[in-house]
């Protein structure tokens, strides 16, 4: 057994400076309760202490600069909020003022006239003038030694500020813990790997971290523990992925296809993209090797999902299995209902829907085909996870628009089969980067749709603002006369927002106003499902021209003859939002308009946010966009992914090193599963740790 109670496990109030009070600031503040936890507290940035500059030769671009002058003189000006103590700071090249607003009182006191100052901070311009606010100050005296390398600047909070546990504080401990304990820090990586990737070993890397001497010392650092962090997480992923197809998740073994050979020689309303084809041999393979199938499907919408999604359930069929399909909502289960019936009915496959407006007696029918096996397929909403379902021998679950159901809902279905864990494949429309599904679809392969079918003519997409309305309502009018329908959707941050649901109302009364013997549904999150359903039918049928809407529709829902999306108040929405509002147009053949509706001032985000759709129609350049707009943190399905705990990678930025950590930790545990080979001891025993170390979250939390 490897040892991992070592120096690093001791309690923080053990570290000399410490002591009991501020041991409890450390766990309390920052979580921190060992010496180990100190060692990874680190840095957020760091300064550099080793260049001064000439107020002369200072500019806007800079972050933080020391300089060296002498105090001419210092006044406290203003009054209320505003009061201030300004000091003057010059050297041989000009002059700096120096701002405080607060603690002015004590500063007063200890700064004095004609004395030399070290100063640190951020400039900043004000026509001639350079000021920086809240600059730090050191006296020049003889000792004044210049600090060596950069300095690490650590999170801490106001508590522990008070306690003399600033980042200065934080830093001597850190320093003085680091110089005791650096020998006993252990390599994590073998060498094979630090050799073939020019790493730094595992001591030097913690070390410079922290204490870089220079920027270039301080990048390779960085290079290695973004690496490991990155390598690590994904020999988890894969470990527990290839931990799936063991015994206990064996998969049923589809290879009987004679009714998909039937719909393919005879039914197959369209050709299937190239695409399509792929990933269907994808699936087929899965359902053929014997063990469980979990696979994600990535693909644009309008890319043709569904058909790809009935075939493998005919394949399914085709080996006395049970399939269903799970929607996040009634209406989208609906569609698929009717439209899978359509291609079912041709080959005389009988297939039923399952929500929870499901009328009892039918569902006791259901349920009795489903238990007795004569029911194939079933499509349906979260009704299907209920307890009371039960299926003779379910072999597929397709799951569509995968972030609506989390990782439990998943499991959950799991359980309902008597024979083997059904073979998964989650379809989503909301692409994530690659580097994104890498990470938290670790456990799953992922397939790629990544072509429309032929004839399809990209959306355009156009940027207005209110001032152009009457032209947008004229364009309309004009697609409306040519038979086409419209979308009018309006932000819904709340459903229950009052403020929403009022400018809503607004918007279809003018709508009504300017759209006068025109047939107009309007659909919203206060509506009682069946009425919101009854209006969602009547759009679909063509019966009303223009549908107004919040969100509610934004996912899968199909009305090809629709050719005009209309958004307002488009600045509130996500890219990936706006992406799959989009997506409810140019599902036909006409050309079809994406109209973006905004005040005339946006904010940064909100116009790059613009730009970038009326720029391109790919769903994956857009979800890169949206990744370097707002990291991974907000994107869904991340949370339960543990990638936010990342200290060191950044995944809108590290594709490149999250592709090395993965190739890497795939051809490892090919080779050497278990790790038993000398020289992955290494990575076993940092396993160790980490193990360790969830164990005891667990118990606290
Ligand atoms: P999504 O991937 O967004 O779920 P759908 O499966 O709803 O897309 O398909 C969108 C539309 O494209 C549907 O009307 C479907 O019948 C049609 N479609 C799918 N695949 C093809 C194809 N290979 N050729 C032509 N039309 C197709
Ligand atoms: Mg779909």
């Amino acid at each position: 057994m490897t040892n991992i109670n070592n120096i690093f496990s001791t309690k923080i109030e053990f570290l000399k400076g410490v002591g009991p009070k501020k041991a409890e600031l450390l766990n309390k503040e920052l979580g921190i309760f060992t010496f180990g936890e100190l060692i990874a507290h680190f840095p957020f940035r760091h300064e550099d202490r080793t260049q001064f500059y000439r107020v002369g030769d200072l500019h806007e671009e800079m972050l933080y600069v020391q300089v060296k002058g002498k105090l001419l003189r210092k006044e406290v000006v203003g009054s209320g909020r505003s009061k201030r103590l300004v000091a003057y700071l010059k050297d041989e090249t000009g002059m700096l003022e120096l701002v405080w607003f607060k603690g002015i009182n004590w500063l007063d006191k200890q700064i004095k006239d004609g004395v030399s100052y070290v100063v640190f901070g951020k400039p900043q311009r004000f026509g001639h003038k350079w000021s920086i606010t809240h600059p730090e100050m050191e006296v020049i005296t003889a000792e004044t030694k210049v600090e060596g390398g950069l300095m690490p600047v650590y999170h801490t909070s106001d508590k522990m500020k008070t306690k003399g546990l600033d980042s200065k504080g934080v830093s001597k401990l850190t320093r003085a813990l680091l110089e005791n304990t650096y020998d006993q820090i252990q390599e994590t990586l073998p060498e094979y790997i630090l050799k073939r990737f020019h790493f730094l070993s595992k001591k030097l890397a913690v070390a410079y971290a922290h204490f870089p001497k220079d920027p270039t010392l301080l990048a390779d650092a960085n290079a290695r523990l973004k690496f490991e962090e990155l390598f690590f997480m994904q020999m988890k992923l894969i470990a527990s992925r290839m931990g799936k197809k063991t015994e206990k998740f064996r998969g049923q073994v589809f290879k009987n296809i004679p009714t998909l050979n039937l719909f393919y020689k005879e039914h197959l309303p369209f050709d299937l993209t190239n695409a399509q084809k792929r990933v269907i041999r994808e699936v087929f393979k899965d359902m053929t090797s014997g063990y469980q199938m979990n696979r994600l499907l990535q693909g644009d919408v309008g890319s043709g999902k569904t058909i790809v999604a009935f075939i493998c359930m005919l394949i399914a069929l085709d080996n006395e299995a049970q399939s269903c399909i799970m929607a996040p909502t009634e209406i989208l289960a609906q569609q698929h209902y009717e439209g899978l019936k359509e291609h079912a009915e041709k080959i005389g496959v009988t297939i039923d829907l399952l929500t929870g407006s499901t009328k009892a007696k039918k569902r006791r029918e259901i349920d009795e085909t489903l238990r007795d096996g004569s029911l194939k397929i079933i499509v349906g909403t979260h009704a299907l996870i209920e307890a009371k379902v039960d299926f003779k021998n379910l072999g597929l679950c397709v799951i569509d628009e995968q972030h609506r159901f989390g990782v439990a809902q998943r499991a959950a279905l799991w359980k309902k089969t008597s024979v083997a864990a059904p073979h998964i494949l989650v379809m989503t429309a909301t692409p994530i980067p690659r580097t994104l599904a890498m990470t938290v679809y670790g456990d799953l392969d992922v397939s790629v749709i990544d072509e429309l079918p032929a004839g399809r003519k990209p959306i355009v997409t156009s940027h207005r603002t209110d001032a152009n309305r009457l032209r947008v309502f004229g364009f309309i009018k004009e697609e409306i006369a040519k038979g086409r329908q419209a979308y009018i959707v309006y932000p819904l941050i709340e459903e229950s927002e009052k403020l929403d649901y009022n400018n809503l109302m607004d918007g279809y009364e003018s709508i009504c106003r300017a759209f006068p013997g025109v047939p107009i549904s309007i659909v919203h999150g206060r509506m009682k499902p069946e009425d919101k359903d009854y209006e969602m039918q009547r759009f679909v049928k063509g019966e009303t021209k223009i549908m107004v809407a919040t969100t509610v529709i934004e996912v899968g829902v199909n009305v090809p003859n629709a050719s005009v999306m209309v958004i307002e108040n488009s600045e509130k929405f996500g890219l990936a939002q706006l992406h799959q509002l989009r997506g409810r147009v140019g599902r036909g053949a006409e050309q079809s308009y994406c109209i973006l509706m905004t005040g005339k001032k946006l904010s940064k985000d909100g116009k790059f946010r613009i730009e970038t759709m009326c720029r391109t129609n790919n769903g994956f350049e857009i979800a890169d966009a949206d990744l370097k707009l707002r990291g991974p943190g907000d994107i869904e399905g991340t949370q339960q992914s543990g990638i936010l705990n990342l200290k060191f990678a950044d995944l809108g930025r590290d594709a490149q090193v999250l592709q090395e950590a993965r190739a890497l930790a795939e051809q490892i545990l090919e080779e050497d599963p278990d790790l038993e080979k000398e020289e992955h001891a290494v990575i076993r025993r940092q396993q160790a740790r980490f193990a360790k170390k969830e164990t005891n979250w667990s118990r606290i939390s």
